[in-house]
Protein backbone atom coordinates (compact mmCIF):
# COMPACT_ATOMS: atom_id res chain seq x y z
CA UNK A 1 0.00 0.00 0.00
CA UNK A 2 2.74 2.36 0.95
CA UNK A 3 4.15 1.68 -3.12
CA UNK A 4 0.61 2.31 -4.15
CA UNK A 5 0.52 5.59 -2.28
CA UNK A 6 3.88 7.05 -3.55
CA UNK A 7 2.23 6.84 -6.88
CA UNK A 8 -0.63 8.36 -5.95
CA UNK A 9 1.29 11.56 -4.88
CA UNK A 10 3.20 11.67 -8.35
CA UNK A 11 -0.47 11.04 -10.12
CA UNK A 12 -1.41 14.17 -7.67
CA UNK A 13 2.08 16.21 -8.50
CA UNK A 14 0.82 16.34 -12.12
CA UNK A 15 -1.47 17.87 -14.32
CA UNK A 16 -0.29 16.44 -17.52
CA UNK A 17 -2.78 13.28 -18.40
CA UNK A 18 -0.41 11.48 -20.62
CA UNK A 19 1.92 11.64 -17.84
CA UNK A 20 -0.56 10.32 -14.93
CA UNK A 21 -1.62 7.79 -17.62
CA UNK A 22 2.21 6.51 -18.06
CA UNK A 23 2.85 6.31 -14.20
CA UNK A 24 -0.45 4.87 -13.60
CA UNK A 25 0.52 2.09 -16.60
CA UNK A 26 3.62 1.67 -15.32
CA UNK A 27 2.52 0.98 -12.02
CA UNK A 28 0.03 -1.60 -12.86
CA UNK A 29 1.50 -3.56 -15.10
CA UNK A 30 3.84 -4.58 -11.82
CA UNK A 31 1.31 -6.15 -9.71
CA UNK A 32 -0.27 -9.66 -9.47
CA UNK A 33 -3.74 -10.04 -10.06
CA UNK A 34 -5.13 -9.97 -6.28
CA UNK A 35 -2.62 -6.81 -5.92
CA UNK A 36 -3.92 -5.22 -9.34
CA UNK A 37 -7.82 -6.51 -8.15
CA UNK A 38 -7.01 -3.85 -5.34
CA UNK A 39 -5.22 -1.11 -6.37
CA UNK A 40 -7.56 -0.56 -9.49
CA UNK A 41 -10.50 -0.28 -7.55
CA UNK A 42 -8.70 1.80 -4.86
CA UNK A 43 -7.55 4.47 -7.86
CA UNK A 44 -11.37 4.46 -8.60
CA UNK A 45 -11.30 6.06 -5.39
CA UNK A 46 -13.31 3.73 -3.15
CA UNK A 47 -12.84 0.72 -0.75
CA UNK A 48 -15.14 -1.38 -3.03
CA UNK A 49 -16.45 -1.83 -6.32
CA UNK A 50 -19.13 0.77 -7.14
CA UNK A 51 -21.77 -1.86 -7.82
CA UNK A 52 -21.09 -3.99 -4.91
CA UNK A 53 -23.33 -2.84 -2.52
CA UNK A 54 -21.19 -3.47 0.42
CA UNK A 55 -19.93 0.22 2.47
CA UNK A 56 -17.21 0.58 5.22
CA UNK A 57 -19.82 2.39 7.39
CA UNK A 58 -17.09 4.61 9.68
CA UNK A 59 -18.28 7.69 10.64
CA UNK A 60 -16.27 11.46 11.37
CA UNK A 61 -15.84 10.64 14.84
CA UNK A 62 -14.85 6.97 15.16
CA UNK A 63 -12.07 8.21 12.39
CA UNK A 64 -11.36 11.20 14.49
CA UNK A 65 -11.39 9.08 18.01
CA UNK A 66 -8.96 6.25 16.38
CA UNK A 67 -6.51 8.59 14.90
CA UNK A 68 -6.55 10.84 18.35
CA UNK A 69 -5.60 7.47 20.60
CA UNK A 70 -2.83 6.25 17.78
CA UNK A 71 -1.45 9.42 18.26
CA UNK A 72 -1.69 10.37 21.54
CA UNK A 73 -3.17 13.98 20.52
CA UNK A 74 -5.90 16.15 22.51
CA UNK A 75 -9.12 15.58 20.85
CA UNK A 76 -9.75 18.51 18.57
CA UNK A 77 -6.67 17.87 16.85
CA UNK A 78 -7.91 16.16 13.96
CA UNK A 79 -10.20 19.04 13.68
CA UNK A 80 -7.67 22.08 13.92
CA UNK A 81 -5.41 20.02 11.06
CA UNK A 82 -8.59 19.66 9.34
CA UNK A 83 -9.08 22.89 9.32
CA UNK A 84 -6.17 23.93 7.88
CA UNK A 85 -6.65 21.47 4.74
CA UNK A 86 -10.40 20.80 4.12
CA UNK A 87 -9.11 17.75 3.25
CA UNK A 88 -9.51 14.53 5.44
CA UNK A 89 -6.63 11.95 4.20
CA UNK A 90 -3.89 15.22 5.00
CA UNK A 91 -5.57 16.01 8.23
CA UNK A 92 -4.91 12.54 9.41
CA UNK A 93 -1.46 12.28 8.17
CA UNK A 94 -0.47 15.54 9.83
CA UNK A 95 -1.83 13.98 13.07
CA UNK A 96 -0.24 10.60 13.07
CA UNK A 97 2.82 11.94 12.11
CA UNK A 98 3.24 13.22 15.70
CA UNK A 99 3.01 9.31 16.55
CA UNK A 100 6.23 8.62 18.67
CA UNK A 101 6.43 5.41 17.53
CA UNK A 102 5.93 5.40 14.19
CA UNK A 103 5.77 2.17 11.82
CA UNK A 104 8.52 2.05 9.48
CA UNK A 105 7.06 2.53 5.98
CA UNK A 106 8.38 -0.50 4.78
CA UNK A 107 5.76 -3.09 7.09
CA UNK A 108 2.99 -0.81 5.89
CA UNK A 109 0.15 -3.04 4.56
CA UNK A 110 0.27 -4.99 1.45
CA UNK A 111 -2.91 -4.09 -1.16
CA UNK A 112 -4.84 -7.47 -0.54
CA UNK A 113 -4.34 -6.52 3.39
CA UNK A 114 -5.29 -3.10 3.63
CA UNK A 115 -8.69 -4.69 1.41
CA UNK A 116 -9.21 -7.39 3.82
CA UNK A 117 -8.90 -4.65 6.43
CA UNK A 118 -12.20 -2.77 4.06
CA UNK A 119 -14.00 -5.86 4.13
CA UNK A 120 -13.29 -6.30 7.75
CA UNK A 121 -14.14 -2.68 8.96
CA UNK A 122 -17.24 -3.34 6.84
CA UNK A 123 -18.83 -6.48 8.16
CA UNK A 124 -17.78 -5.46 12.05
CA UNK A 125 -20.87 -4.67 13.81
CA UNK A 126 -21.51 -1.17 15.47
CA UNK A 127 -19.46 1.66 15.86
CA UNK A 128 -17.11 -0.54 18.41
CA UNK A 129 -15.84 -3.71 16.51
CA UNK A 130 -15.21 -0.96 13.29
CA UNK A 131 -12.86 1.10 15.32
CA UNK A 132 -11.42 -1.85 16.52
CA UNK A 133 -10.96 -3.12 13.09
CA UNK A 134 -10.13 0.25 11.70
CA UNK A 135 -7.25 0.89 14.46
CA UNK A 136 -5.59 -2.47 13.39
CA UNK A 137 -5.48 -1.30 10.17
CA UNK A 138 -4.39 2.00 10.89
CA UNK A 139 -1.85 0.77 13.28
CA UNK A 140 0.64 -0.68 10.94
CA UNK A 141 0.06 2.36 8.60
CA UNK A 142 3.33 4.98 7.97
CA UNK A 143 1.90 8.84 7.90
CA UNK A 144 1.64 9.01 4.05
CA UNK A 145 0.03 5.20 3.62
CA UNK A 146 -2.75 6.49 6.22
CA UNK A 147 -3.00 9.43 4.14
CA UNK A 148 -4.42 7.54 1.50
CA UNK A 149 -6.01 4.15 3.45
CA UNK A 150 -8.41 7.25 4.69
CA UNK A 151 -9.08 9.30 1.32
CA UNK A 152 -9.96 5.86 0.33
CA UNK A 153 -12.43 4.94 3.30
CA UNK A 154 -14.33 8.33 3.08
CA UNK A 155 -14.38 8.32 -0.89
CA UNK A 156 -12.51 11.33 -0.93
CA UNK A 157 -8.86 10.74 -3.25
CA UNK A 158 -8.70 13.93 -4.98
CA UNK A 159 -5.43 12.99 -7.13
CA UNK A 160 -6.87 14.36 -10.45
CA UNK A 161 -7.79 11.05 -11.99
CA UNK A 162 -10.63 10.76 -13.67
CA UNK A 163 -12.40 7.28 -15.16
CA UNK A 164 -11.65 7.76 -18.47
CA UNK A 165 -7.62 7.93 -17.64
CA UNK A 166 -7.70 5.36 -15.13
CA UNK A 167 -9.52 3.20 -18.35
CA UNK A 168 -6.56 4.00 -20.46
CA UNK A 169 -3.99 3.44 -18.15
CA UNK A 170 -5.47 -0.01 -18.34
CA UNK A 171 -5.24 -0.55 -21.35
CA UNK A 172 -1.79 0.95 -21.86
CA UNK A 173 -0.63 -1.16 -19.01
CA UNK A 174 -2.01 -4.77 -20.67
CA UNK A 175 -1.56 -3.20 -24.39
CA UNK A 176 -4.83 -3.70 -25.20
CA UNK A 177 -7.51 -1.93 -27.36
CA UNK A 178 -8.78 1.27 -24.97
CA UNK A 179 -12.57 0.40 -26.43
CA UNK A 180 -12.67 -3.29 -25.15
CA UNK A 181 -11.52 -1.96 -21.82
CA UNK A 182 -14.25 0.87 -21.58
CA UNK A 183 -16.85 -1.97 -22.65
CA UNK A 184 -15.83 -4.79 -19.76
CA UNK A 185 -15.89 -1.54 -17.52
CA UNK A 186 -19.39 -0.71 -18.46
CA UNK A 187 -20.74 -3.89 -18.23
CA UNK A 188 -19.12 -4.80 -14.80
CA UNK A 189 -18.92 -1.76 -12.97
CA UNK A 190 -15.63 -3.12 -11.41
CA UNK A 191 -12.37 -1.17 -12.00
CA UNK A 192 -10.56 -3.88 -10.05
CA UNK A 193 -12.11 -6.81 -12.45
CA UNK A 194 -11.60 -5.11 -15.70
CA UNK A 195 -8.34 -4.45 -14.78
CA UNK A 196 -7.57 -8.33 -14.03
CA UNK A 197 -9.49 -9.31 -17.11
CA UNK A 198 -7.58 -7.32 -19.19
CA UNK A 199 -4.11 -8.30 -17.67
CA UNK A 200 -5.07 -11.87 -18.19
CA UNK A 201 -6.40 -11.32 -21.59
CA UNK A 202 -10.13 -12.37 -20.91
CA UNK A 203 -11.97 -8.54 -22.08
CA UNK A 204 -14.38 -10.46 -23.96
CA UNK A 205 -15.46 -12.85 -21.29
CA UNK A 206 -16.87 -9.37 -19.09
CA UNK A 207 -20.91 -9.74 -18.54
CA UNK A 208 -23.60 -7.85 -17.66
CA UNK A 209 -24.92 -9.77 -14.46
CA UNK A 210 -28.59 -9.49 -13.81
CA UNK A 211 -28.40 -8.37 -10.02
CA UNK A 212 -25.01 -6.73 -10.60
CA UNK A 213 -26.59 -3.32 -11.20
CA UNK A 214 -24.07 -1.53 -13.50
CA UNK A 215 -24.49 2.81 -13.70
CA UNK A 216 -27.21 4.71 -15.01
CA UNK A 217 -27.07 6.52 -18.50
CA UNK A 218 -27.53 10.53 -17.73
CA UNK A 219 -28.63 13.33 -19.95
CA UNK A 220 -27.12 16.52 -20.69
CA UNK A 221 -29.09 20.01 -20.00
CA UNK A 222 -30.23 21.50 -23.17
CA UNK A 223 -30.49 25.44 -23.45
CA UNK A 224 -33.56 25.42 -25.06
CA UNK A 225 -35.92 24.12 -27.81
CA UNK A 226 -33.62 25.09 -30.41
CA UNK A 227 -30.57 23.96 -28.70
CA UNK A 228 -32.39 20.17 -28.53
CA UNK A 229 -33.42 20.37 -32.26
CA UNK A 230 -29.87 21.49 -33.30
CA UNK A 231 -27.84 18.80 -32.11
CA UNK A 232 -30.85 15.72 -32.13
CA UNK A 233 -32.73 16.72 -34.89
CA UNK A 234 -34.58 16.82 -37.12
CA UNK A 235 -37.13 14.24 -35.33
CA UNK A 236 -36.37 13.57 -31.85
CA UNK A 237 -38.21 11.16 -29.17
CA UNK A 238 -39.77 13.17 -26.24
CA UNK A 239 -40.74 11.92 -23.16
CA UNK A 240 -42.08 13.30 -19.74
CA UNK A 241 -39.33 13.93 -17.40
CA UNK A 242 -41.03 12.47 -13.83
CA UNK A 243 -39.43 13.69 -10.59
CA UNK A 244 -38.99 10.77 -8.33
CA UNK A 245 -36.07 7.79 -7.80
CA UNK A 246 -34.36 6.54 -10.79
CA UNK A 247 -34.44 2.44 -10.42
CA UNK A 248 -32.74 -0.37 -12.30
CA UNK A 249 -35.05 -3.16 -12.27
CA UNK A 250 -33.04 -6.89 -12.39
CA UNK A 251 -34.75 -9.70 -12.64
CA UNK A 252 -33.84 -13.53 -12.82
CA UNK A 253 -35.92 -16.22 -12.13
CA UNK A 254 -37.81 -15.85 -8.99
CA UNK A 255 -35.80 -12.86 -7.77
CA UNK A 256 -36.96 -9.26 -7.97
CA UNK A 257 -34.25 -6.41 -7.18
CA UNK A 258 -34.27 -2.53 -7.53
CA UNK A 259 -30.98 -0.44 -7.12
CA UNK A 260 -30.91 3.45 -7.24
CA UNK A 261 -28.86 5.80 -8.88
CA UNK A 262 -25.83 5.36 -6.63
CA UNK A 263 -26.51 1.76 -7.58
CA UNK A 264 -27.96 0.47 -4.25
CA UNK A 265 -30.06 -1.93 -3.68
CA UNK A 266 -33.52 -0.40 -2.62
CA UNK A 267 -36.00 -3.21 -3.36
CA UNK A 268 -36.49 -3.44 0.68
CA UNK A 269 -38.02 0.08 -0.09
CA UNK A 270 -40.58 -0.58 -2.53
CA UNK A 271 -42.02 -4.24 -1.37
CA UNK A 272 -44.74 -3.34 -4.14
CA UNK A 273 -42.80 -3.30 -7.15
CA UNK A 274 -41.11 -6.08 -6.19
CA UNK A 275 -43.86 -8.08 -5.69
CA UNK A 276 -45.53 -6.60 -9.41
CA UNK A 277 -42.70 -8.00 -10.98
CA UNK A 278 -42.99 -11.12 -9.63
CA UNK A 279 -45.35 -12.95 -12.28
CA UNK A 280 -43.41 -11.43 -15.36
CA UNK A 281 -42.03 -14.22 -18.05
CA UNK A 282 -39.21 -13.01 -18.28
CA UNK A 283 -35.09 -12.04 -17.04
CA UNK A 284 -33.59 -8.78 -17.97
CA UNK A 285 -32.82 -5.34 -16.82
CA UNK A 286 -35.10 -2.09 -17.16
CA UNK A 287 -34.36 1.32 -16.28
CA UNK A 288 -36.81 3.71 -14.71
CA UNK A 289 -38.47 5.67 -12.27
CA UNK A 290 -40.13 4.85 -9.43
CA UNK A 291 -43.23 7.51 -8.46
CA UNK A 292 -45.67 7.66 -5.66
CA UNK A 293 -48.83 7.83 -7.38
CA UNK A 294 -52.26 7.11 -5.85
CA UNK A 295 -55.61 7.04 -8.11
CA UNK A 296 -54.34 7.23 -11.26
CA UNK A 297 -52.45 10.47 -10.59
CA UNK A 298 -48.58 11.06 -10.68
CA UNK A 299 -48.19 12.77 -6.77
CA UNK A 300 -45.46 15.44 -6.18
CA UNK A 301 -41.84 14.67 -5.37
CA UNK A 302 -42.43 15.37 -1.83
CA UNK A 303 -44.95 12.65 -1.31
CA UNK A 304 -42.55 10.45 -2.40
CA UNK A 305 -40.09 11.50 -0.30
CA UNK A 306 -42.12 10.14 2.69
CA UNK A 307 -41.31 6.66 1.75
CA UNK A 308 -37.24 7.19 1.66
CA UNK A 309 -34.83 6.87 4.02
CA UNK A 310 -36.69 4.17 5.76
CA UNK A 311 -35.38 0.31 5.10
CA UNK A 312 -38.83 -0.91 4.77
CA UNK A 313 -41.99 0.78 4.57
CA UNK A 314 -45.06 -0.14 7.01
CA UNK A 315 -48.33 -1.09 6.17
CA UNK A 316 -49.71 2.38 6.89
CA UNK A 317 -47.12 4.27 4.49
CA UNK A 318 -48.00 2.05 1.45
CA UNK A 319 -51.65 2.65 1.97
CA UNK A 320 -50.80 6.30 2.30
CA UNK A 321 -48.03 6.47 -0.46
CA UNK A 322 -48.26 3.79 -2.65
CA UNK A 323 -45.68 3.86 -5.56
CA UNK A 324 -45.45 2.70 -9.05
CA UNK A 325 -42.52 1.97 -11.69
CA UNK A 326 -42.32 4.13 -14.47
CA UNK A 327 -40.17 2.09 -17.30
CA UNK A 328 -38.20 3.73 -20.09
CA UNK A 329 -36.05 1.66 -21.38
CA UNK A 330 -34.56 -2.11 -21.41
CA UNK A 331 -31.06 -2.88 -20.86
CA UNK A 332 -31.05 -6.94 -21.06
CA UNK A 333 -33.76 -9.00 -22.03
CA UNK A 334 -34.52 -13.15 -22.70
CA UNK A 335 -36.29 -16.26 -21.59
CA UNK A 336 -37.64 -16.12 -17.85
CA UNK A 337 -34.38 -19.04 -15.90
CA UNK A 338 -35.89 -21.68 -14.02
CA UNK A 339 -32.70 -23.22 -13.26
CA UNK A 340 -30.65 -22.96 -9.52
CA UNK A 341 -30.45 -19.91 -7.43
CA UNK A 342 -26.71 -19.04 -9.19
CA UNK A 343 -29.35 -18.29 -12.32
CA UNK A 344 -28.17 -21.25 -14.41
CA UNK A 345 -29.68 -20.92 -17.83
CA UNK A 346 -30.17 -17.01 -17.50
CA UNK A 347 -29.10 -16.27 -21.08
CA UNK A 348 -29.90 -12.63 -21.44
CA UNK A 349 -28.67 -10.54 -24.25
CA UNK A 350 -27.10 -6.85 -23.70
CA UNK A 351 -29.46 -4.66 -25.86
CA UNK A 352 -27.04 -1.56 -24.50
CA UNK A 353 -25.54 -1.42 -28.16
CA UNK A 354 -29.18 -1.61 -29.62
CA UNK A 355 -30.74 1.50 -30.49
CA UNK A 356 -32.97 2.94 -28.20
CA UNK A 357 -36.14 3.00 -31.08
CA UNK A 358 -35.38 -1.26 -31.00
CA UNK A 359 -35.24 -1.25 -27.12
CA UNK A 360 -38.20 0.58 -26.61
CA UNK A 361 -40.33 -1.48 -28.80
CA UNK A 362 -38.97 -4.34 -26.76
CA UNK A 363 -39.86 -2.58 -23.87
CA UNK A 364 -43.76 -1.98 -25.23
CA UNK A 365 -43.85 -6.38 -26.42
CA UNK A 366 -43.02 -6.99 -22.31
CA UNK A 367 -46.78 -6.18 -22.13
CA UNK A 368 -46.30 -4.83 -18.36
CA UNK A 369 -48.93 -5.40 -15.79
CA UNK A 370 -50.28 -1.64 -15.55
CA UNK A 371 -51.04 0.47 -12.54
CA UNK A 372 -54.49 1.28 -14.20
CA UNK A 373 -54.92 -2.83 -13.93
CA UNK A 374 -53.47 -2.49 -10.73
CA UNK A 375 -49.99 -3.68 -12.05
CA UNK A 376 -47.74 -1.31 -10.35
CA UNK A 377 -45.99 -0.67 -14.06
CA UNK A 378 -46.05 2.19 -16.48
CA UNK A 379 -44.62 3.20 -19.65
CA UNK A 380 -42.70 6.68 -20.21
CA UNK A 381 -45.04 8.78 -21.90
CA UNK A 382 -43.58 9.15 -25.31
CA UNK A 383 -44.41 11.22 -28.51
CA UNK A 384 -42.20 12.50 -31.03
CA UNK A 385 -40.86 16.36 -32.62
CA UNK A 386 -40.00 17.93 -35.39
CA UNK A 387 -39.57 21.14 -34.62
CA UNK A 388 -38.76 23.55 -31.92
CA UNK A 389 -41.95 25.14 -31.36
CA UNK A 390 -43.33 21.82 -31.34
CA UNK A 391 -41.03 20.59 -28.37
CA UNK A 392 -41.81 23.95 -26.52
CA UNK A 393 -45.59 22.92 -26.77
CA UNK A 394 -44.98 19.69 -25.06
CA UNK A 395 -42.71 21.00 -22.95
CA UNK A 396 -45.90 23.11 -21.43
CA UNK A 397 -48.27 19.94 -21.44
CA UNK A 398 -45.51 18.28 -19.64
CA UNK A 399 -45.57 20.92 -17.25
CA UNK A 400 -49.31 20.86 -17.29
CA UNK A 401 -49.00 17.34 -15.97
CA UNK A 402 -46.65 18.94 -13.35
CA UNK A 403 -43.93 16.69 -14.57
CA UNK A 404 -40.49 18.62 -14.32
CA UNK A 405 -40.10 18.74 -18.21
CA UNK A 406 -38.87 16.89 -21.40
CA UNK A 407 -35.94 14.53 -21.84
CA UNK A 408 -35.34 14.04 -25.34
CA UNK A 409 -34.19 10.98 -27.04
CA UNK A 410 -32.11 10.42 -29.89
CA UNK A 411 -33.94 7.43 -31.18
CA UNK A 412 -31.02 5.78 -32.90
CA UNK A 413 -29.20 6.65 -29.44
CA UNK A 414 -27.34 3.36 -27.41
CA UNK A 415 -27.36 3.06 -23.99
CA UNK A 416 -24.51 4.28 -22.61
CA UNK A 417 -24.04 3.62 -18.90
CA UNK A 418 -22.64 6.34 -16.31
CA UNK A 419 -22.16 8.70 -19.37
CA UNK A 420 -24.00 11.84 -19.89
CA UNK A 421 -23.95 11.50 -23.74
CA UNK A 422 -25.93 13.35 -26.14
CA UNK A 423 -28.12 10.48 -27.16
CA UNK A 424 -30.35 12.04 -23.74
CA UNK A 425 -31.03 15.85 -23.41
CA UNK A 426 -32.95 17.04 -20.53
CA UNK A 427 -35.17 20.22 -20.75
CA UNK A 428 -36.52 21.91 -17.62
CA UNK A 429 -37.09 25.33 -15.96
CA UNK A 430 -36.17 26.09 -12.31
CA UNK A 431 -39.54 26.52 -11.41
CA UNK A 432 -38.81 29.72 -9.45
CA UNK A 433 -36.15 31.99 -8.16
CA UNK A 434 -35.66 33.66 -4.36
CA UNK A 435 -33.85 37.26 -3.62
CA UNK A 436 -31.73 36.33 -0.60
CA UNK A 437 -28.78 38.18 1.37
CA UNK A 438 -25.99 35.87 1.91
CA UNK A 439 -25.21 35.80 5.81
CA UNK A 440 -22.41 33.55 6.21
CA UNK A 441 -20.04 31.63 4.07
CA UNK A 442 -16.92 28.91 4.21
CA UNK A 443 -14.39 27.54 2.41
CA UNK A 444 -14.98 25.03 0.02
CA UNK A 445 -13.10 21.89 -0.73
CA UNK A 446 -11.11 19.89 -3.46
CA UNK A 447 -10.40 22.65 -5.76
CA UNK A 448 -12.54 25.23 -4.12
CA UNK A 449 -9.75 24.67 -1.09
CA UNK A 450 -8.96 28.39 0.41
CA UNK A 451 -12.35 30.13 -2.02
CA UNK A 452 -15.48 31.20 -0.02
CA UNK A 453 -17.75 29.03 -2.12
CA UNK A 454 -20.22 27.84 -0.13
CA UNK A 455 -23.13 30.63 0.61
CA UNK A 456 -25.28 30.53 3.61
CA UNK A 457 -28.38 32.76 2.27
CA UNK A 458 -31.63 34.13 4.31
CA UNK A 459 -34.93 35.80 3.57
CA UNK A 460 -36.60 38.35 5.84
CA UNK A 461 -39.34 37.79 8.01
CA UNK A 462 -41.47 40.96 7.54
CA UNK A 463 -43.21 40.21 11.21
CA UNK A 464 -39.80 40.84 13.11
CA UNK A 465 -37.49 42.13 10.66
CA UNK A 466 -35.20 39.49 11.06
CA UNK A 467 -33.10 37.90 8.47
CA UNK A 468 -34.29 34.31 8.73
CA UNK A 469 -32.05 31.39 6.71
CA UNK A 470 -33.45 29.24 3.91
CA UNK A 471 -30.59 27.07 2.57
CA UNK A 472 -27.19 27.20 1.62
CA UNK A 473 -25.60 26.91 -2.39
CA UNK A 474 -22.22 25.53 -3.46
CA UNK A 475 -21.87 26.18 -7.10
CA UNK A 476 -23.19 28.92 -9.49
CA UNK A 477 -20.38 31.29 -9.34
CA UNK A 478 -17.43 31.35 -11.67
CA UNK A 479 -13.93 31.07 -10.55
CA UNK A 480 -13.63 35.02 -11.00
CA UNK A 481 -16.47 35.99 -9.16
CA UNK A 482 -15.72 33.56 -6.46
CA UNK A 483 -12.01 35.11 -5.91
CA UNK A 484 -13.72 38.55 -5.45
CA UNK A 485 -16.61 37.38 -3.13
CA UNK A 486 -13.96 35.74 -1.19
CA UNK A 487 -11.79 39.07 -0.96
CA UNK A 488 -15.03 41.03 -0.08
CA UNK A 489 -16.56 38.38 2.36
CA UNK A 490 -12.51 38.31 4.38
CA UNK A 491 -12.72 41.46 5.18
CA UNK A 492 -17.00 42.06 5.98
CA UNK A 493 -16.51 38.70 8.48
CA UNK A 494 -18.19 39.88 11.35
CA UNK A 495 -17.50 36.62 13.40
CA UNK A 496 -15.79 33.35 13.06
CA UNK A 497 -18.14 30.12 13.93
CA UNK A 498 -15.29 26.84 13.28
CA UNK A 499 -14.77 27.02 9.28
CA UNK A 500 -18.01 29.05 8.83
CA UNK A 501 -17.75 32.90 8.83
CA UNK A 502 -20.73 34.92 9.27
CA UNK A 503 -20.68 38.02 6.93
CA UNK A 504 -22.09 41.17 6.94
CA UNK A 505 -25.63 41.16 4.92
CA UNK A 506 -25.45 42.88 2.11
CA UNK A 507 -24.98 40.53 -0.94
CA UNK A 508 -27.65 39.79 -2.56
CA UNK A 509 -28.10 36.45 -4.45
CA UNK A 510 -30.37 34.75 -6.82
CA UNK A 511 -31.39 31.63 -5.87
CA UNK A 512 -32.94 29.11 -8.04
CA UNK A 513 -33.93 25.94 -6.91
CA UNK A 514 -36.31 23.12 -7.87
CA UNK A 515 -39.00 22.72 -5.02
CA UNK A 516 -39.88 24.73 -1.52
CA UNK A 517 -40.28 22.07 1.59
CA UNK A 518 -40.96 22.79 5.09
CA UNK A 519 -38.17 22.28 6.78
CA UNK A 520 -36.29 22.65 10.50
CA UNK A 521 -33.00 22.79 9.13
CA UNK A 522 -32.76 26.45 8.56
CA UNK A 523 -34.55 29.04 10.84
CA UNK A 524 -36.97 30.20 7.88
CA UNK A 525 -38.78 26.77 8.40
CA UNK A 526 -38.38 25.70 5.04
CA UNK A 527 -35.65 24.72 2.56
CA UNK A 528 -35.02 24.49 -0.73
CA UNK A 529 -34.56 21.37 -3.28
CA UNK A 530 -31.21 21.65 -5.40
CA UNK A 531 -30.37 25.53 -4.81
CA UNK A 532 -27.90 26.95 -6.65
CA UNK A 533 -27.25 30.55 -7.42
CA UNK A 534 -27.86 31.68 -10.52
CA UNK A 535 -26.49 35.41 -10.29
CA UNK A 536 -24.79 38.22 -8.28
CA UNK A 537 -27.28 40.78 -7.84
CA UNK A 538 -24.94 43.20 -6.67
CA UNK A 539 -26.96 46.05 -7.61
CA UNK A 540 -29.81 45.30 -5.21
CA UNK A 541 -30.23 46.15 -1.86
CA UNK A 542 -30.69 43.52 1.11
CA UNK A 543 -33.80 45.84 2.00
CA UNK A 544 -35.48 44.40 -1.48
CA UNK A 545 -34.99 40.88 -0.66
CA UNK A 546 -37.77 38.39 -0.83
CA UNK A 547 -39.89 37.70 2.23
CA UNK A 548 -41.26 35.18 4.43
CA UNK A 549 -44.27 35.70 2.90
CA UNK A 550 -43.38 35.19 -0.17
CA UNK A 551 -41.54 31.77 0.69
CA UNK A 552 -45.06 30.69 1.71
CA UNK A 553 -47.10 31.49 -0.90
CA UNK A 554 -44.51 29.73 -3.07
CA UNK A 555 -44.48 26.72 -0.70
CA UNK A 556 -48.07 26.80 -1.14
CA UNK A 557 -47.46 26.61 -4.85
CA UNK A 558 -46.08 23.53 -4.44
CA UNK A 559 -48.53 21.46 -2.63
CA UNK A 560 -50.26 20.87 -5.79
CA UNK A 561 -49.38 17.35 -7.35
CA UNK A 562 -48.90 15.85 -10.76
CA UNK A 563 -52.17 14.88 -11.65
CA UNK A 564 -51.08 12.75 -14.52
CA UNK A 565 -49.81 8.90 -15.23
CA UNK A 566 -50.31 7.47 -18.63
CA UNK A 567 -52.59 4.93 -19.11
CA UNK A 568 -52.50 1.79 -20.97
CA UNK A 569 -55.37 3.63 -23.30
CA UNK A 570 -53.53 6.89 -23.65
CA UNK A 571 -50.05 4.84 -24.28
CA UNK A 572 -52.00 3.54 -27.78
CA UNK A 573 -53.74 6.56 -28.60
CA UNK A 574 -51.83 9.64 -27.83
CA UNK A 575 -48.34 8.01 -29.03
CA UNK A 576 -47.57 8.90 -32.50
CA UNK A 577 -44.95 6.28 -33.64
CA UNK A 578 -41.61 7.70 -35.79
CA UNK A 579 -41.52 5.89 -39.03
CA UNK A 580 -39.12 3.76 -40.21
P1 LIG B 1 -31.32 15.26 -13.62
O1 LIG B 1 -31.50 14.49 -12.34
O2 LIG B 1 -31.98 16.58 -13.64
O3 LIG B 1 -29.89 15.24 -14.09
O4 LIG B 1 -32.10 14.45 -14.75
C1 LIG B 1 -31.85 13.12 -15.02
C2 LIG B 1 -32.85 12.25 -14.28
O5 LIG B 1 -34.15 12.41 -14.77
C3 LIG B 1 -32.61 10.79 -14.47
O6 LIG B 1 -31.62 10.30 -13.63
C4 LIG B 1 -33.95 10.17 -14.14
O7 LIG B 1 -34.00 9.87 -12.75
C5 LIG B 1 -34.91 11.27 -14.40
N1 LIG B 1 -35.91 10.96 -15.42
C6 LIG B 1 -37.18 11.33 -15.31
N2 LIG B 1 -37.89 10.96 -16.37
C7 LIG B 1 -37.03 10.34 -17.22
C8 LIG B 1 -37.17 9.74 -18.51
N3 LIG B 1 -38.34 9.72 -19.16
N4 LIG B 1 -36.05 9.21 -19.08
C9 LIG B 1 -34.88 9.23 -18.44
N5 LIG B 1 -34.69 9.78 -17.22
C10 LIG B 1 -35.76 10.33 -16.61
Amino acid sequence: MRGWSDLAERVAGTTRTSEKTSLLARYLATLSSGELRAAATFLSGRPFPEADPRVVGLGWATIAAVVGRLAGTPAGALGAAYDNSSDLGVAVAEVLALRPDAPDPSLSPGLEEVADGFTAIGAAPGPAAKAAEFTSLLARCDALTAKYVVKILTGELRIGLREGLLEAAIAEAFERPRPAVGTALMLTGDTGETAVLAKEGRLNDARLRLLHPIKFMLASPAEDAADVMARLGPIVWVEDKYDGIRAQLHRRGSEVRLYSRDLHDISGQFPEIVAAAGPLDWDGILDGEILAYSDGHVLPFLTLQARLGRKEPTPEIQVEVPVAYVAFDVLAIGPRSYGGHDGAGSTVMPMLGVPLRERRGRLESLGLPTVADGGGFALSHLVTADSAETLDRVFDEARARHNEGLMVKDPQSGYTPGRRGLGWLKMKRALATLDCVVVGVEAGNGKRHGVLSDYTFAVRDESTDRLVTIGKAYTGLTDAELAEMTRWFESHTVRHVGRYRQVDPVVVVEVAFDVIQRSSRHQSGFALRFPRIARLRIEKSPTEIDTLANVERLHREFQYGAEYLVTAEERSSDRRKVDG
